[in-house]
């Protein structure tokens, strides 16, 4: 059997292409494809797993809540790919593919559940450079922890990344608020923010806030996120009767 293909989500305007984690699937084994505005859900077809990509904010009537007002030039939207990946993780979902969400796709999937987002750290009066590390003087590098993780000892995640606690960068200024419902939380930074998500049952469906990608070329514990979620995928595809998979 070829290698299983996992589809990544991605704007249509990029200012690059989604390099770090086309490598890094790559490096675990999948054959990455990309759905876009312009492949629309249809981008989907013959994907044995999604990935939801980091990138812009989510729009907050998606969890409905206006704008704040307080916050309203912090947030930037991308509504296409709003649109395009609420669908998506229905579909995926249906069809019993594993997700592995990312920063703004951990966001996503937390709201295409039911969960809803904090819009701005500063709301919760915490300081964004502390989990925006490119606001920091000077800046780490991307693949650079800037803070711990407690990760929940019976979870999933626990198991894949063989730690209890791990070091990750950071590049948000939103976090997830109420989990959604059939989603646990299982990552926890020191100041109580949630960094990551699981179902407990299956399928294969967890969430990070931090950028494993960036990582995955520097510590082990990361590139075996990508690895879980190759192998996760492998799976269902042996399982599926879907020609096009086949
Ligand atoms: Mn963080």
């Amino acid at each position: 059997m070829s290698a299983p293909r996992i589809a990544v989500t991605w704007p249509r305007r990029a200012p690059r292409t989604p390099d770090r984690y086309l490598d890094a699937i790559a490096a675990a084994g999948g054959r990455p494809l990309l759905v876009t505005p312009e492949t629309g859900p249809a981008g989907l077809a013959g994907a044995d797993g999604l990935l939801l990509a980091g990138g812009l904010d989510l729009h907050p009537s998606l969890y409905d809540q206006a704008l704040d007002p307080r916050v309203a030039e912090t947030v930037e939207i991308d509504g296409e790919r709003d649109r395009l990946e609420m669908v998506v993780v229905g579909a995926a979902l249906a069809q019993g593919l594993p997700v592995l969400g990312i920063c703004r796709g951990h966001q996503a999937l937390n709201v295409a559940l039911g969960g809803t987002l904090v819009q701005d750290l500063s709301l919760r009066g915490i300081a964004v450079p502390i989990h925006y590390q490119r606001r920091r003087d000077p800046e780490p590098p991307e693949w650079e922890p800037v803070h711990r993780v407690r990760i929940a000892p019976d979870s999933r995640l626990a198991a894949i990344l063989g730690a209890e606690e791990v070091s990750v960068n950071s590049f948000h200024h939103q976090v997830v608020d109420r989990p959604a419902p059939g989603l646990r939380v299982v990552g926890t930074a020191e100041d109580g923010l949630i960094e990551a998500l699981e179902a407990p049952d299956d399928p294969f469906l967890l969430s990070v806030q931090w950028h494993p990608e960036r990582m995955a070329r520097t510590d082990p514990r990361q590139a075996a996120l990508f690895a879980a979620f190759v192998e996760a995928a492998r799976a269902a595809r042996s399982r599926t009767t879907d020609p096009a998979r086949r």
